[in-house]
């Protein structure tokens, strides 16, 4: 029997210089954290590849490459075989490889299929093409239901001589991104839309760890809400490891808010609340910025003049990733990732409880910050702060 090697290739960090084995480092402890429940594994790389070499075929194989294709830093990955690097053997595994393959296309015939031949070890006694070129005429002879066609093959065998030998059928598409861990932290304003998620998740692909922050409005927003918000951390967590939620109380600010600020406004002056305790919560944490799920013209709150405002209320760069993306297009990411379902649950955010019926779209700072004087922001703020709930979130 052959043993089954997880073979996972990696793009940006390629191209890094004089650090790149720090990032590469960091990318095999984040597999290996990903995978920690599969079973035992070696982890090592050479060149662009990382192998995940289990200890024993108990290995749960399917788990660990369902995981591995949500770490960042991963483009693509392949369940391979593996063997020696001597021709016969290699021969009698592509052999192998492929009865396998063609066991699973179910009595297909006239299937188009090529042999793609890397050739790392440099002392194999034959050179690529001639590698794809003799295992390509055996396969062809030997499976009646296949054809030689190396420009649009339905099934490519894919063979990597280095010091053993790799061969599969199949690429499975990652992330991509940068290791989680390898640039900085920031902390994320989640709330429980669609957008914020993504948000985490694209700042996260950056290789950036993610803490977050949620603020919570009880009992104008319900328990569920904020169970969804765990929820959403939760899903987000799966790519970037470990989120630490702080649940931030907001109801007091909100009355103060409604009660002595004109509603024209109150949208914005909530904002900016938001982002001075984000910026409060994010020193204590040691992140060096926030992320928002902000996006030009979206809702009122959103326009160039109201995101002026809020921005002045923060003294930490805001990376907002889906500033210049279509809804359409937040929703397809969104998708993808496995946050959408969990987002259009119909619980309330705190912010469209307390939303005013017309929302100045164009707000100046000098009325904003005239009118946020009307309430005591300081005490209250610091009240929360000391009251916040913390949830670790994975
Ligand atoms: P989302 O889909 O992320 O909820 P949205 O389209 O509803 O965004 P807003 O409600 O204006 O937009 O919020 C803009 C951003 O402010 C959000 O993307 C999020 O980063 C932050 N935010 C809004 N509400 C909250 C909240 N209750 N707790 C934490 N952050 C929030
Ligand atoms: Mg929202």
């Amino acid at each position: 029997m052959y043993r089954r090697v997880i073979i996972a290739r990696i793009g940006e960090i390629a191209l890094k210089g004089l650090n790149r084995s720090k990032f590469e480092q960091r990318l095999a402890k984040n597999m290996k954290q990903a995978t920690s429940d599969c079973g035992e594994a070696r982890i090592h790389w050479s060149q662009s590849r990382f192998y995940v070499e289990p200890e024993n075929e108990n290995y749960n194989y399917e788990l660990a490459m369902k995981r591995l294709t949500k770490v960042f830093g991963i483009v693509s990955i392949s369940l391979a075989f593996e063997t020696e690097s001597e021709f016969d053997k290699v021969r009698e595994l592509s052999y192998f490889v492929m009865e396998r393959k063609l066991l699973s296309m179910d009595g297909q015939t006239n299937i188009r299929f090529k042999v793609e031949t890397k050739r790392g070890l440099k002392s194999f006694p034959l050179q690529s093409m001639q590698i794809s070129a003799e295992i390509g005429g055996m396969l062809d002879d030997d499976f009646e239901q296949l054809l030689v066609d190396v420009h649009n093959p339905e099934i490519t065998l894919y063979i990597e001589v280095r010091e053993n030998t790799y061969v599969y059928t199949d690429i499975i598409k990652g992330c991509g991104g940068m290791p989680v861990g390898s640039n900085g932290k920031a902390c994320l304003l989640l709330s429980g839309g669609i957008d914020s998620p993504v948000a985490g998740y694209m700042i996260g692909k950056r290789g950036v760890n993610l803490c977050a922050v949620h603020f919570y409005s009880y009992p104008y927003t319900s328990e569920r809400a904020k169970e969804k918000v765990v929820d959403l951390a939760k899903l987000v967590a799966k790519y970037t490891g470990t989120i630490k939620l702080v649940v931030v109380p907001f109801t007091d600010i909100q009355l103060a808010i409604d009660e002595n600020c004109r509603s024209e406004l109150s949208t914005v002056i909530m904002r900016r609340s938001m982002m001075r305790i984000a910026c409060r919560v994010a020193r204590m944490n040691g992140c060096s910025a926030l992320i928002t799920g902000e996006s030009v013209g979206q809702v009122a709150s959103q326009t160039m003049q109201a995101i002026y405002c809020t921005n002045e209320a923060c003294d930490m760069p805001v990376y907002r990733p889906l500033i210049g993306m279509d809804k359409m297009e937040v929703v397809a990411i969104s998708q993808d990732i496995g946050t959408f379902e969990t987002s259009i649950l119909p619980y309330e955010d705190c912010c469209t409880v307390f939303t005013p019926k017309h929302p100045k779209t164009k707000p100046s700072l000098k009325e904003v910050v005239e009118e946020e004087a009307r309430y005591n922001y300081k005490e209250l703020e610091n009240i929360a702060i000391e009251n916040v709930e913390v949830i670790s979130c994975s």
